[in-house]
């Protein structure tokens, strides 16, 4: 066990080596210059011992201190026990580190730390494989040298991580990347890219077969109707023969509203690289889909509706018609007659502002999350009996989302629902001055 360090017996030491030289002093009579020789030749002690530290520290590349005596044993041994402790530490640290790059190594994605000017730190070998980046080679070259696609540069330069950008490999045109940066650390970002290629092809895969479904039934669909009408043009509609051909109908119509709407919903899914230059007159768009409600509603509902004429946007207007008319056209399916169904378009300080409060039954809390999944209906039978597909809320979804807009809904059971949604002031159209 090593000595450790006492200033009591620091002090006793001196005291002791001090002590025979005043003895002596005051023998011979000579106690200052006793004194001053005890001390010399205690400083000079101490000079030997500082130099074999020195040399030890800087030149000296044995691990093990000098042996040092009295009061300096602690001392050699202190920093001994110190170094041991810092080498551990080291060891531990490494050990993390190697770790640490074990994990990222074995990440399905590829990562990248880069600095805040966007200078590569670290980086994995998928990043090599999928990103074409040579480690160590490219370390300290800043991201968007290297990667010099228009559409990454584009979103560094932004610095609005909040979404992921889908980017095409600059190894391999046919993979399909979508890249996340994440605030890391001290001003550092993490960059993590993933091949979705696979996903992208299912995705579309889907809404292709969906939409060759729904436009391959149309047609059948088409010629049934036409055959039933006919058929009911030749028989007494209050016959039992009348009546079946009038369900027929009825189900062939909301077959071909659900067929409608798949390809409406396929439609807006599919077209993500919109052109939001063209400007939309919504207040003329307003008036179509106040006509429309008004002919659902057949007198029965009240429609209020106050529109900001001067307000128009940026946008796609077929989509921007879909949303807001469903959202007016669920107000009126899902109030009682008599009720009050008031529309608002307007501005929100730089943002334009689309709103309908209904006087419905409202929806309980539990299903707002889910609403604007596709099929997700709180009533089936409600929504049926109202010609409800339930897509309307998803098709609203994914228009607003291309709008850079999301969907708000609040609602009380037993007093309405609102529904509104804010498009940003970049998509406003500023009044000419
Ligand atoms: P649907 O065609 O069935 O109306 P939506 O996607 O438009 O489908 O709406 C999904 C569900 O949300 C509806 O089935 C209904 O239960 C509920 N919903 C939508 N709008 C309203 C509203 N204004 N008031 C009450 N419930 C609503």
């Amino acid at each position: 066990m090593f000595e450790s360090y006492s200033g009591y017996r620091l002090l006793l030491k001196l005291v002791m080596w001090m002590a025979p030289w005043a003895l002596l002093g005051l023998l011979v009579d000579q106690l200052a210059l006793c004194l001053l020789i005890g001390s010399w030749l205690l400083l000079f002690w101490h000079y030997r011992h500082l130099n074999k530290l020195a040399h030890w520290l800087w030149h000296d590349r044995r691990l093990t201190p000098p042996h040092g005596s009295g009061s300096w044993e602690p001392i050699f041994n202190g920093i001994y026990r110190l170094q041991g402790k810092n080498r551990r530490r080291r060891a531990q640290l490494a050990r993390l580190l190697s770790r640490f790059r074990e994990g990222a190594e074995a990440l399905p994605d590829a990562a990248m730390v880069l600095g805040p000017e966007g200078q590569i730190l670290w980086s994995n070998q998928l990043a090599e494989h999928i990103l074409g980046i040579r480690w160590p080679q490219d370390a300290g070259n800043r991201i968007h040298n290297l990667l010099r696609h228009p559409r990454f540069v584009k979103y560094w330069n932004k610095r609005r991580f909040s979404e992921p950008l889908e980017l095409v490999s600059p190894v391999n045109d046919s993979w399909l990347l979508e890249v996340r940066i994440m605030a890391y650390g001290d001003s550092q970002r993490l960059l993590v890219a993933r091949d979705v290629t696979r996903l992208r092809q299912l995705e579309q895969m889907r809404r292709d077969f969906v939409a060759n479904v729904s436009h391959e039934l149309k047609t059948p669909l088409t010629v049934l109707q036409g055959y039933v009408e006919m058929m009911q043009m030749t028989c007494d509609p209050e016959s039992m023969q009348g009546r079946q051909f009038k369900a027929m109908e009825e189900q062939s119509v909301r077959m071909k509203t659900l067929i409608d709407r798949l390809l409406t919903l396929s439609r807006i899914e599919s077209s993500t690289d919109l052109d939001l230059e063209r400007p939309v007159d919504i207040p003329a768009l307003m008036s179509t889909i106040q006509q429309e409600g008004e002919t659902l509603a057949a007198g029965s509902h009240q429609l209020v509706f106050e529109v900001d004429p001067e307000l128009k946007v940026y946008g796609d207007e077929m989509q921007l018609h879909s949303a807001c008319a469903n959202l007016v056209q669920n107000a009126i399916r899902y109030t009682p007659p008599g009720g009050e169904i008031r529309v608002s378009w307007r501005r929100n300080g730089e943002r334009a502002r689309f709103e309908v409060q209904d006087q419905g039954e409202g929806i309980a809390p539990e299903h707002l999350p889910r609403l604007t999944e596709r099929f997700y209906r709180v009533d089936k039978a409600r929504s049926r009996d109202t010609g409800g597909s339930g897509l309307g809320l998803a098709i609203v979804k994914h228009a607003l989302n291309h709008h850079n807009s999301q969907l708000e809904i609040s609602s009380v059971v037993g007093q309405g629902s609102r529904f509104a949604f804010e498009l940003p002031a970049t998509l406003v159209v500023q009044k000419a001055s």
